[in-house]
């Protein structure tokens, strides 16, 4: 508690604040289905500084998070960087499936075999590259500290390292590395703990360690740089052993068992089974067969947006369950198919019923801004699954590019027309369907710089929200929302304009 918030020296009038606005379930009883445009929220008593605000919630039964915010099975927004990166933050990432089932388990071996502040996948050269290949080295990639290994593999005998002092003065780029890497190295042996290498890194004043096995092989390589910016992660999401804990997404095709079954291999923690629509038999089928053949692995059911499907998902044995149809920023699914529904309304009505199970609720798609995320939160979803918002930032995958002047990153929807040619056409379709209609479009998003900056800044925002509302917690949040405590109201298209930015000539809009 901060000590210069003082403890609460107005008792709450439970009668006074429940005269004003509406309860959710006085506000979601009519007929129209709500979005979070639709709704505000009305603020209540601040007895606590914005620090004290905890964020701590699950994604499934057993997954508690610190972060309440997952990245999306799309290939245009998680593959290992980016779930490595949710999952130091707090969060999660899962892994998307428009890939081999080899490409797939890769990237979930990337995540569950990081070492924070360990480099386990650094370039490596051999003595017979050049000077020249360090120069592409660090035009690409922006660093040079190449480890040398006979192979020019981790794995192999190291044979030393070259740094931006060993070229610089080089003259014939053409020389063999051989000729001017260090070869007296300083390294740790393998296992060490985090807090030594870093001793070890510090003391030998050198830019990067390489870690080495008993035979002097290279198994990592520790940098400087990285574990300067990397050392502090509290909130890291990690499972018993110490690592991070990964989603990935499969469908419920016979294809997609060997698929699960890879993956668990690789120490998959959480599988989301990815539909559009999630009641259906196949992938009741493939909830209870993954119940029993790997009770410990959490699985997440969807998409829904009924208490109906709900129900069914539920008696299945999900962990979690995924709601939201047809309300991605990418997504045509309600104007192709007719079928779908309000967010806030889908929200509110399936973690209504789920929460008697104990089921969390993860709220999929429509979130473009903080605000979203805490009306979320506040109609009873236990975490935040986003694309777009995540899509701009450099842990996605894909390039950056310019148009019209602006930095941007393409992001799709799995039900584009050309995610689909890619392969993800199942989630979408049905396996037998000849003829595809796309259930999504393919665009760009803006640059929102690295998720190591951006997510904090999403959390700050959130406790913002939960700071005004005079709640400390996604628990407290919750209990508020089923006594009635909570009080919402609707907002008419003016209330909205209204609530937003106006009546300027012209605004800039900063990220961060
Ligand atoms: P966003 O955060 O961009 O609003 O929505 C992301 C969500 O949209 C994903 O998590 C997924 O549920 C959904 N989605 C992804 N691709 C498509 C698509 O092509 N069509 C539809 N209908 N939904 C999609």
């Amino acid at each position: 508690m901060n000590p210069l918030v003082s403890s609460p020296s107005i008792t709450i009038d439970p009668a006074l604040q429940m005269a004003d606005g509406y309860s959710a379930s006085e506000l979601f009883a009519q007929s129209s289905g709500l979005t979070y445009n639709d709704l505000i929220l009305l603020p209540g008593h601040i007895h606590f500084a914005v620090q004290d605000v905890q964020l701590l919630t699950h994604i499934s039964k057993k997954i508690a998070l610190h972060t309440p915010i997952v990245s999306s099975p799309m290939d245009t927004v998680t593959e290992a960087q980016m779930a490595i990166h949710m999952a130091l933050l707090g969060g999660i990432g899962v892994i998307h499936y428009n890939n081999t089932i080899e490409e797939q388990a890769h990237e979930v071996r990337l995540v569950k075999r990081y070492k924070n502040g360990f480099i386990t996948d650094p370039i490596v050269l051999t003595p017979q590259h050049t000077v020249a290949d360090i120069d592409r080295i660090r035009e690409e990639y922006g660093f040079t500290g190449v480890p040398i290994t006979e192979t020019g593999e981790m794995g192999g005998k190291l044979l030393g390292i070259v740094t931006n002092r060993d070229v610089d003065f080089v003259g014939d780029r053409s020389q063999a590395l051989a000729d001017v890497m260090t070869t007296n190295l300083i390294t740790a042996e393998e296992g060490i703990p985090l807090e030594e290498a870093y001793a070890t890194l510090e003391a030998s004043k050198k830019g990067k360690l390489p870690i080495v096995n008993a035979h002097g092989e290279l198994v990592a390589l520790m940098s400087r740089t990285d574990l300067r910016k990397m050392r502090n992660f509290p909130l890291a999401t990690k499972d018993d052993r110490g690592r991070l804990i990964v989603g990935a997404a499969v469908g419920t095709r016979a294809s997609d068992w060997e698929r699960l079954t890879a993956l668990v291999a690789e120490g998959l923690d959480l599988v989301v089974i990815d539909s559009s629509q999630g009641d259906s038999v196949y992938q009741l089928d493939m909830v209870r067969r993954i119940k029993s053949t790997f009770p410990d692995l959490q699985v997440v059911g969807g998409n829904i947006v009924t208490q109906q499907q709900a129900a069914h998902l539920i008696e299945a044995g999900v962990d979690g369950l995924r709601v939201g149809m047809g309300v991605g920023s990418i997504c045509t699914t309600q104007e192709v198919t007719a079928v779908g529904r309000p967010q806030a309304t889908a929200v509110f009505q399936v973690a209504k019923y789920a929460q008697q199970f104990g089921v969390p609720i993860i709220a999929d798609g429509g979130v473009s801004s903080i605000g979203h995320v805490t009306k979320a939160l506040s109609l009873g979803a236990s975490a935040v699954m986003m694309g777009s918002m995540l899509a701009g930032t450099a842990e996605a995958p894909g390039e950056y590019f310019y148009k019209d002047g602006v930095r941007l990153k393409k992001y799709r929807g799995m039900g584009s027309k050309e995610a689909m040619t890619k392969g993800s056409s199942v989630r979408y379709f049905g396996e037998n369907s000849r003829i595809l209609v796309s259930q999504g479009v393919s665009g760009a998003v803006v640059d929102k710089g690295s998720i190591r900056h951006y997510l904090p800044y999403i959390v700050q925002g959130i406790k913002h929200g939960l700071q005004d509302l005079g709640v400390q917690s996604v628990e407290d949040l919750h209990q508020r929302l089923r006594n009635g405590f909570l009080r919402f109201e609707q907002r008419s298209v003016a209330a909205t304009a209204e609530g937003s930015v106006h009546s300027l000539h012209s605004y800039e809009k900063n990220v961060l």
